[in-house]
């Protein structure tokens, strides 16, 4: 196994970057690696290259040099927590292309080992996680502890999602022993919503409906929904959360319309139904217990074709 130290050294221009709608997990994994790059390896330039993310994630260090579009070659592009070649920052894509070397980082199980050299843990709660394993205990300052921590807390649902394991909370442990600080973390970025994101929240639980006997429960937000208030996709995140806690459902399903009949996915299955493989038949891909996909269509045609799909799960 490669240490982050091996696979860092010998660049001297560097660009790290993760997937689409970067989520907590993504930008910190992201800033954490440059952090840790610029201080082991002071010498290389290191970039990092994302779209837009919450705002909530800008007290993170290096979150205001963060790059649009990168420009010229890389010896070294480095993607984490992207798990296919179409989950790549879009503006990122001519730089992998063209890279002297591709490394991927990431613990999604549907990963498809799209870069020259891949490090999945499946079984890891996020990349935050499995980057603190790679890296050198020592070189892992405050800030790059908050960087993780964050990323962790947010992929795990604060600590309460499956994925969440004896190994995750140890790493967390030692994060808050190097300087991250949970209450900080966790209410100010991952529990505080905007009064609009409430609002869409509201809208989505209001709308819900169960199928197969309350064993589905779905709901969406329409494009029309989030220009009415204002809003972009990333004030919509936390809604299938509520919808999964829903009792008695095992899966639980949110549509989004990023453009007009191009609706996003969320999928989550709360016992053992796999939504990472059913995601996987709509092109899309994700956890076992936590996946996406993307569709085109009619909301109507959408929910209908994905429904009837889950209802031969429950
Ligand atoms: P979310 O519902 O939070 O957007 O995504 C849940 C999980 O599924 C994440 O780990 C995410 O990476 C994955 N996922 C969501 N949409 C897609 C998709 O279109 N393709 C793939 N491969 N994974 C996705
Ligand atoms: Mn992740």
């Amino acid at each position: 196994m490669k240490r982050l130290d091996d696979i860092l050294s010998g660049a001297g221009r560097i660009l790290v970057t993760g997937h689409v709608r970067p989520d907590g997990d993504c930008v910190g994994a992201c800033l954490a690696v440059r952090a840790y790059a610029a201080a082991a390896f002071p010498e290389a330039q290191v970039d990092v290259c994302l779209e837009p993310f919450s705002p909530t994630f800008d007290f993170l260090k290096g979150s205001g040099d963060v790059i649009a579009a990168p420009e010229g070659a890389y010896d070294l592009v480095l993607v984490l927590d992207a798990s296919s070649f179409d989950r790549i920052t879009e503006s990122a894509v001519p730089a992998f292309q063209t890279a002297g070397r591709t490394f991927c980082i990431d613990h999604h199980v549907t990963n498809t080992m799209f870069a020259q050299e891949t490090h999945v843990e499946a079984e890891a709660s996020s990349t935050c996680e499995v980057l603190f394993g790679l890296m050198r205990e020592d070189r892992i300052d405050a800030e790059i502890a908050r960087c993780l921590y964050l990323g962790i807390v947010h992929d795990t649902g604060v600590f309460k999602h499956s994925n969440t394991g004896e190994r995750t909370m140890r790493i967390a442990g030692r994060l808050i022993s190097l300087g991250a600080v949970p209450a900080r973390i966790i209410d100010d970025t991952f529990y505080a919503k905007t009064f609009v994101q409430n609002r869409l929240l509201g809208r989505a639980l209001v709308r819900a409906q169960l199928f197969c006997d309350g064993a589905i429960v779905c709901s969406w937000i329409s494009k029309e929904d989030l220009d009415r208030e204002g809003a972009g996709s990333q004030d919509i995140e936390g809604i299938i959360d509520q919808l999964r806690v829903t009792q008695g459902t095992r899966i639980a399903v949110f549509l989004y319309e990023l453009a007009l009949n191009e609706w996003k996915v969320s999928l989550r299955a709360n016992d053992t139904v796999d939504v990472a493989a059913v995601a996987a038949e709509f092109g899309g891909g994700g956890h076992v217990k936590a996946a996406g996909c993307s569709l085109s269509g009619s909301l109507n045609d959408c929910a209908n074709t994905l429904l009837e799909r889950l209802a031969q799960e429950v």
